[in-house]
């Protein structure tokens, strides 16, 4: 069967007339990076966990992303990196969450998935465990960039209000290989002025991601405190899996019930069919897909793909 990659740069307030034109650019070219990285193991018939881990993973290293470096800060100004894996084949999960010094949370994940007994490892520990396993270490200070220093003070300055008002840049992949296998992966800096240890959606697994070979691969972005409780990735598998409705039918009423708890976002989705879907209730979201011979990227509000 034919392959199918889908991956997100975040969503928010895009629009045509706003964003200035190289930063469209910027996020474009990683986009296409991202896809080429992942579409070359897929293509070769590599595995959806392979290949959403390599897409994630250079998104990691862009910075116009709020993932690894480029991350978005926290109200005492670190970068507090959180991400997940998950493998549709036989459902295992690794996240990881509060990173500070590990350069590629995805890994990290996934090493917390195939080496240690447990799915979630938080903080210095999990930065800790990332370095047993290999994984380089960099100062906190390698993940921030200027730009998200000027956003965090003026979010200070305007009383240190988590920013909540679209401002999303998590990155997120979902694979579908040759063989049927569905993986997702998801890498965040969660939200700027986040404190007290903030978790978002992103490294819990059924919220931010989540993966089943029986329904869906799932990878959200938008503010996580809605789609942790709407468990937006498992409520999308789990509407494939017991209802008749299509992919993008799920996935647009999940993203109504994240409205209905007055969120906003995105998701990207794809089913063990191939079938792929995206859907996103800000203005815009940077988002490509690929498949064999096939390629899009997209930022603003265009007709959904069905
Ligand atoms: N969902 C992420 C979080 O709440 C933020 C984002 O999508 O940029 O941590």
């Amino acid at each position: 069967m034919n392959w199918t990659l889908v991956i997100h740069g975040g969503c928010g307030a895009m629009q045509p007339d706003k964003l200035p034109p190289e930063q469209e650019e910027r996020a474009r070219a990683g986009l296409a990076a991202a896809l080429d990285a992942g579409g070359a193991i897929l293509a070769a018939g590599g595995s959806s966990l392979d290949a959403v881990e390599a897409a994630a993973r250079v998104l990691e290293e862009d910075t116009a992303f709020n993932a690894g470096r480029g991350s978005v800060l926290t109200a005492q100004g670190h970068a507090e990196l959180d991400a997940a894996i998950m493998d549709g084949r036989n459902r295992r999960a690794g996240a990881v969450a509060g990173l500070r010094t590990t350069r590629a949370p995805v890994s990290a994940a996934r090493a917390a998935m195939e080496h240690s007994p447990h799915v979630l490892l938080t903080y210095d520990q999990a930065d800790r465990f990332a370095e047993a396993q290999g994984l380089e270490q960099v100062t906190n200070d390698w993940f921030m960039i200027p730009e998200r220093r000027a956003q965090l003070e003026a979010v200070m300055a305007s009383g240190g209000k988590v920013d909540t008002v679209m401002k999303y840049g998590t990155i997120g992949a979902v694979a579908c290989d040759v063989d049927g296998h569905v993986a997702a992966a998801t890498s965040t800096g969660g939200l700027t002025a986040k404190r007290w240890g903030r978790i978002g959606d992103s490294p819990l697994i059924g919220a931010g991601t989540y993966a089943d070979d029986r329904s869906a691969a799932v990878s959200a972005t938008g503010l996580g405190e809605a789609f942790i409780r709407a468990v937006a990735g498992h409520e999308l598998a789990a509407r494939m899996r017991l209802s008749d409705e299509t992919l993008q039918q799920a996935l647009d009423a999940v993203l109504a019930d994240v409205v209905s708890l007055g969120g906003t976002g995105g998701l990207i989705a794809v089913a063990p069919s191939g079938e792929a879907a995206w859907g996103f209730t800000t203005p815009g979201m940077y988002r490509a897909r690929a498949a064999a011979g096939a390629r899009e990227i997209a930022v603003y509000s265009e007709p959904a793909r069905r």
